[in-house]
């Protein structure tokens, strides 16, 4: 399951750093599946990997669920939800996945270690 930031958040930053997969971004940013990951051009056969996407929240800091991987493979717990102040990193209970699939999911972005 990924993670969500709900409207509760303060836009302090403090969350964006400690994703192991570069998958929080503040509002209104660009982001890449391929930032902060292991994904190489030469590998992958679809290109929009590698293409900017648009913003999805302006005003507040966002995940990319696609990036999410609960922090499985790196951490034993969610780093944004243990390190924000204000507690709105939540479970997104709409976006389910077992813990195999998120490890397939790291293993996607970063190459089995
Ligand atoms: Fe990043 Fe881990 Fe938070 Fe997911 S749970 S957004 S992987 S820090
Ligand atoms: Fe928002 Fe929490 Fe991240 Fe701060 S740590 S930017 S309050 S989600």
């Amino acid at each position: 399951m990924s993670i969500k930031i709900t409207e509760k958040c303060i836009n302090c930053g403090a969350c964006e750093p400690e994703c192991p997969n570069q998958a929080i971004y503040e509002g209104g940013k660009k982001w890449k599946m391929s930032d902060g990951t292991s994904l190489e051009k030469n590998k992958i056969s679809d290109p929009t990997i590698f293409h900017f996407q648009d913003p999805i929240k302006k005003d507040i800091y966002f995940i990319v669920p696609e990036k999410c991987t609960e922090c499985v493979g790196f951490y034993d717990q969610p780093q944004c939800i243990i390190i924000c102040p204000v507690q709105c990193c939540i479970l997104d209970k709409e976006n389910y996945e077992s813990k195999e699939k998120l490890l397939e999911k790291k293993n996607f972005l970063h190459g089995s270690m």
